[in-house]
């Protein structure tokens, strides 16, 4: 192909889940003088927001912490669901014309990075006419989340082909699953197991939550009284400037607080969880992990929802390791078996890097596994490629931010110096 064919931007951003919405935001605001284009494979954005499909799918964070510094969550709800995460984000689109530079059903399959020419050559495959076209850029921008869309992780369980039931798992939720008066044994207690005990044991006829091993799960309120009054007070955007700082001091204070004092954490987390569960409950067989708070992400369920349906005889959670998939439901190791018509598999995602796309560097094959990241956006001996990946253990888009901050910055820097290719380079290693 003619290079002079070939449509060039400054800067190519790959996603547009809410780290690729943000990164086109910060551009435009900070770099109005830049070209931008989005790439994203599927064909709507949200990415995470818009995949998932379970009952009950909403966010763990404070939205106050997780939507955009920029624009304002109104909504009531500090703990959201996929729709209202979903609707913020469509505005935050429509409001900055960020639509018009987002190419749907273009999945980058590989970038070829080449110091003569000071670009990327990108190759993407066209979902909607299975064409594959090319692309260049000054800047590659990795906004592609951290996992498989195609497959979410399942373990091997024996004897998986004998169950009679349906097996389901969250990623793949089917649109018209009845569970209605049904038994669920749903496998896992992270995040998204915690989110469909509740909600399945509304209308389920049992619920049980079957983990290999404890975790911490917290309760929080779903509104935050604070931020609900203080927008008729003092305006909306400085209500919602003041709540955020709030709860940014408040995810540091308590992960500081678990990781300077675990044991007064864990009795804390101990005696709200008890205080949830019905008397003489096995509060420590089924909520005392092995490891410390906030040694993995804590889970929060709103309003103790979750809680409340297992007081309520809705649901239960049994602690054990699965010996084998019956025709009925699951064999444990420690005996017994749960029957089920319905076995949820919450047994997390397939992880994977920069949406799965090969990186080259004037034709050597980039192995990111020995790479070193600096300042967490860019990679040693890789010329202009910045990728996001937010907090774990705090709201994810509060890195985002600071991450398209920092780039916007660079690129201004580099404009005034006549600089046109960034890298971290490790002491002691040959430049390009
Ligand atoms: C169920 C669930 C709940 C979560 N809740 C929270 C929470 O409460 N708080 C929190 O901080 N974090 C949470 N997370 C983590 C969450 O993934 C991030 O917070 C955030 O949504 C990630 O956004 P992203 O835009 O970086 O990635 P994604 O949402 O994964 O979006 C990436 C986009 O890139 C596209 N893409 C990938 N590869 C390619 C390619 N090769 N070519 C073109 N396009 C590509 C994808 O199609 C997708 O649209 C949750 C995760 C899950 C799965």
């Amino acid at each position: 192909m003619n290079s002079s064919s070939i449509e060039h931007v400054d800067v190519l951003i790959i996603g547009a889940g809410i780290s690729g919405i943000g990164a086109a935001y910060y551009l435009q605001t900070m770099q109005p003088g830049k070209t931008l284009a989005i790439l994203e494979a599927r064909d709507e954005i949200g990415g995470t927001w818009d995949l998932f499909r379970y009952p009950g799918i909403r966010s763990d964070s404070d939205l106050h912490t997780f939507s955009y510094e920029f624009k304002a969550w109104e909504n009531e709800k500090a703990i959201a669901s996929a729709d209202a995460i979903m609707a913020y984000l469509r505005e935050t689109v429509a409001e900055n014309g960020i639509r018009q530079s987002i190419r749907f059903r273009h999945k980058v399959i590989s970038a070829a990075w080449s110091t003569a020419d000071r670009r990327w050559l990108v190759e993407i495959e066209r979902l909607d006419t299975s064409e594959h076209i090319i692309m260049s850029c000054g800047w590659f921008f990795c906004a592609s989340g951290y996992y498989r869309y195609d497959q979410g992780h399942t373990p091997e369980f024996p004897g998986r082909e004998r169950f009679r039931g349906q097996i389901v798992h969250p990623q793949h939720w089917p649109e018209d699953l009845d569970y209605r008066g049904k038994r669920v044994v749903i496998i896992g207690s992270g995040a998204t197991a915690v989110t469909l005990v509740p909600a399945m044991a509304e209308t389920a006829g049992h619920v049980t939550m079957l983990q290999r091993s404890p975790t911490y799960i917290v309760p929080v309120p779903s509104e935050d009284r604070l931020a609900n009054t203080l927008p008729k007070l003092i305006g909306r955007d400085r209500a919602y400037a003041v709540t955020r700082r709030k709860n940014i001091a408040k995810q540091r204070l308590v992960w500081r607080f678990c990781q300077q004092y675990p044991r007064a954490a864990r009795r804390l987390i101990r005696h709200l969880n008890a205080k949830q569960l019905p008397a003489g409950y096995p509060v420590d067989e089924h909520f005392r992990p092995a490891y410390n708070p906030w040694d993995q992400r804590l889970c929060a369920v709103p309003d103790a929802d979750m809680f409340k349906a297992i007081r309520d005889g809705r649901a239960s959670v049994a602690t054990a390791q699965i010996e084998t998939f019956t025709e009925r439901g699951i064999r444990l190791q420690s005996g017994g078996e749960l029957e089920a018509d319905i076995i949820v598999t919450a047994t997390g995602l397939s992880l994977l890097a920069f949406g799965g796309i090969s990186l080259s560097v004037d034709g050597v094959p980039v192995n990111v596994s020995e790479k070193v990241a600096f300042k967490g956006f860019l990679l040693s001996d890789v010329p202009n490629f910045v990728y996001v990946f937010g907090y774990t253990n705090s709201s994810w888009t509060l890195k985002v931010g600071l991450v398209c901050e920092h780039f916007c910055r660079l690129l201004a820097y580099m404009d005034a110096n006549g600089h046109t290719i960034c890298y971290p380079q490790l002491t002691g290693s040959s430049p390009l």
